[in-house]
């Protein structure tokens, strides 16, 4: 892959980002989580981002490199939001990177397995598989995207393109299905003709990072 190379600065500017995405966003996922949920899908994610820019700074200023800035993201989501969405992009952003431990920039490539850790902690603790619903239904098509070894050599844009639109196509799929995780389960049937909220956030997250990385 390309030469292209993130900085924490990279990661610090996507919280804002993601915070400034979540606020202009957050009607429309409650508004999704009002159809299968208890509506505050919109409302824990502003909580938590709204959370994580307050602190921004200063995880900036007490961390080193890349990984433990991200686990502390990752730690005000699983203390600051109540719903399933916090302990679940909570562990994402925690665990993304794991395999870039002390350092404090990453290549694309790299980038692309912090990707990868982050949605294997989600399905780590959520334990939800393909169909079931969630989130995962858009993160596992996109990560995929990110691996595949057809895509090793093509631009990073176009490859993180390829997947952001992978994802949307993964949350388009929940729409048929009937839920057998998270609190859409309990309405059975009642679920089909609703697009999951969790799988529509997750390519809206990851759009964010695209979004960045054109900047780059
Ligand atoms: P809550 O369901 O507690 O109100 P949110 O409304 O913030 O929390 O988040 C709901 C989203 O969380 C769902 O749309 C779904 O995508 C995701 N979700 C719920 N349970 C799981 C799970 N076990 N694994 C993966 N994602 C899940
Ligand atoms: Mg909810």
């Amino acid at each position: 892959m390309s030469e292209l190379v993130l900085g924490k600065d990279f990661f610090v500017e996507v919280m804002k980002d993601l915070h400034d995405m979540i606020e202009v966003q957050r009607d429309y996922l409650t508004g999704l989580d009002s159809d299968i949920g208890d509506g505050d899908h919109g409302i824990n994610l502003s909580i938590g981002f709204r959370a994580v820019v307050e602190k921004l700074e200063a995880m900036d200023a007490e961390t080193e490199d890349i990984s433990s800035f991200l686990r502390k993201v990752g730690m005000t989501l699983l203390g600051k939001v109540g719903g399933a969405s916090g302990p679940l992009y909570g562990s994402f952003f925690m665990k993304a990177g794991d395999d870039v431990k002390g350092k404090t920039e990453v290549t694309f490539e790299e980038f692309c397995g912090m990707i990868a850790n982050g949605v294997k902690a989600v399905q780590t603790r959520g334990k939800a598989e393909i169909g079931d619903k969630t989130m995962i239904d858009a993160l596992v098509p996109g990560i995929e995207v990110l691996l595949d070894e057809k895509n090793k050599d093509k631009d990073p844009i176009e490859v993180f393109t390829a997947c952001v639109e992978k994802m949307k196509e993964g949350a388009e799929s929940t729409i048929p299905l009937v839920a057998k995780k998270g609190r859409a389960m309990r309405l059975g049937e009642r679920a089909i003709g609703h697009k999951d909220p969790g799988s529509e956030s997750s390519w809206m997250i990851m759009e964010v990072f695209l979004n960045r990385l054109k900047k780059l």
